[in-house]
């Protein structure tokens, strides 16, 4: 029977949407006419309570009149194994016509579930993603995920869109960035397009908005945003966030916007284990056609354990070295290529201190006054270019940054981060420093 419930689900299911639901499920016993099915986490339970249980009642009976009566039950923890989305089975080879949707919903054709690797850290994250593309609106409304720089949250919210758009063609996805949610907020009020703005916003079946950290403090942009998802909220409008952290925890949010926030269901995304990144690993090698050995691809994951942004970049930086060298792949040049990495100045990722260097030659200061708290003009600004490049140019945290500057609150880090993004837009003068001190940073002069 399980078998060929397992197949009848096959059947009508995606490839994804099998593997993240049915893959990990077992039948645990059968007694009576009550079926147990055990799944790996409460969030499948649901699923299957509110989606699946009936299907394997009507198969059941159509299998052999079986009257089923199936319950779902807990299995202990999430399986160990990575469930790598391409190992479910080789799909063909099909290259996919490029999609005509991208250019509307400017979502990025690679960050799609089929290449998203899910293991401990994400899973719930995906499977809760998968939900929502699949039925936006009705259940995780609006979903929430956060979690560190890196770690795959616009990946999964633009998969979210990508999906939905393959089911439904028609519907009408709307990827953003809070910054560019705000920027175009604000320029509707200076070309008076508050209405086409609204239009715009609230005619949609999915709305991303993706770092919203970056909502606090801008007060009108909350409001207007607000109003955005109460409409999207009443029409039953799926609305997908990300953060770097939980909103409560986002400084001078608002707190109805931290309250509807949690309407719904709140993920987070925690780094991947060794298995997971060296299966992210080896699935990047296989799309871009990398013949790497597998001792190769631990090696590499095992020196990068803080994001998969910087894994990816180790990555293309063995393949380029190799290319460099004319030599294959191997694990002592992969350590020859990341040693180098380390102690290459020019291509060593920059460092905070070396931005507060620059900034302090520039602007006629010294560093210690750049990490003190002296309040005068003449500092404050430097400081703020200091710490909005740092955020902007390294992948340091806010707290990092916060310390690098003297212990100071990371709600200072994102206070000096708005302003000077915001000063930027009004002071032509103040734009071409910031774009002359990042040329200088990029060349370290
Ligand atoms: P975040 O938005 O959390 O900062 P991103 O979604 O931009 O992170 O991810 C950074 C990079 O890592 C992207 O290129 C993304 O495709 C890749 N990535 C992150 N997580 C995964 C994963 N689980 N599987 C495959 N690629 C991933
Ligand atoms: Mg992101």
């Amino acid at each position: 029977l399980w078998a060929y419930l397992q197949d009848k689900f096959r059947a009508s299911l995606t490839a994804t949407g099998y593997s993240t639901w049915i893959k990990d499920a077992k039948p645990v016993r059968l007694t009576g006419n009550t079926l147990t099915i055990g799944v790996p986490s409460e969030l499948h339970k649901n699923y299957w309570e509110k989606r699946l249980v009936t299907k394997v009642v009507e198969w059941a009976f159509a299998y052999n009149n079986l009257e089923i009566n199936p319950v779902i039950e807990i299995t202990g923890s999430l399986p160990d194994e990575v469930i790598g989305l391409g190992s479910v089975e080789p799909e063909p080879e099909v290259k996919k016509v490029v999609p005509t949707y991208k250019e509307t919903t400017h979502l990025n054709p690679k960050y799609t579930f089929e290449t998203f690797v899910t293991g401990k850290g994400n899973q719930m994250a995906h499977a809760a993603a998968l939900v929502v593309s699949e039925e936006p609106g009705m259940l995780y409304n609006p979903l929430f995920l956060y979690g560190g720089v890196g770690l795959g949250k616009t990946h999964l919210m633009e998969a979210i869109g990508h999906q939905l758009v393959e089911y439904k063609p028609n519907a009408n996805v709307k990827y953003v960035t809070s910054e560019a949610f705000a920027n175009d907020f604000i320029n509707s009020i200076q070309t008076k397009k508050q209405e086409q703005f609204r239009q715009e916003y609230r005619n949609v079946d999915l709305l991303l908005v993706d770092d919203i950290q970056f909502f606090g403090e801008k007060e009108a942009t909350q409001e207007e945003f607000f109003h955005t998802f109460n409409a999207l909220y009443e029409n039953k409008k799926q609305i997908v966030l990300t953060s770097d952290r939980l909103p409560s925890e986002i400084p001078k949010l608002q707190e109805r916007l931290v309250s509807r926030f949690a309407w719904g269901l709140s993920v987070d995304i925690t780094p991947p284990d060794l298995e997971t990144r060296i299966a992210i690993l080896r699935n990047k090698a296989d799309a871009e056609h990398l013949v790497i050995p597998d001792d190769t691809l631990s090696y590499i994951a095992g020196q990068i354990d803080s994001n998969v942004r910087e894994l990816e970049g180790a990555l293309v930086r063995v393949q380029a070295y190799a290319t460099m060298n004319h030599s294959d792949i191997s694990t002592s040049l992969a350590a020859d290529a990341l040693k180098s990495l380390k102690l290459s100045d020019k291509d060593a990722a920059l460092t905070i201190g070396q931005i507060q260097q620059v900034v302090a030659k520039y602007y006629s200061v010294t560093v210690s006054e750049l990490k003190g708290k002296k309040r005068v003009k003449q500092i404050v600004m430097p400081r703020q270019i200091a710490m909005y490049l740092s955020r902007e140019m390294t992948d340091s945290s806010l707290p990092k940054i916060g310390a690098e500057f003297g212990g100071k609150d990371h709600t200072t880090v994102i206070h000096a981060h708005e302003k000077i993004a915001e000063q930027m837009g009004l002071d032509e003068q103040l734009k071409t420093e910031i774009i002359e001190l990042k040329n200088r940073l990029k060349n370290r002069g």
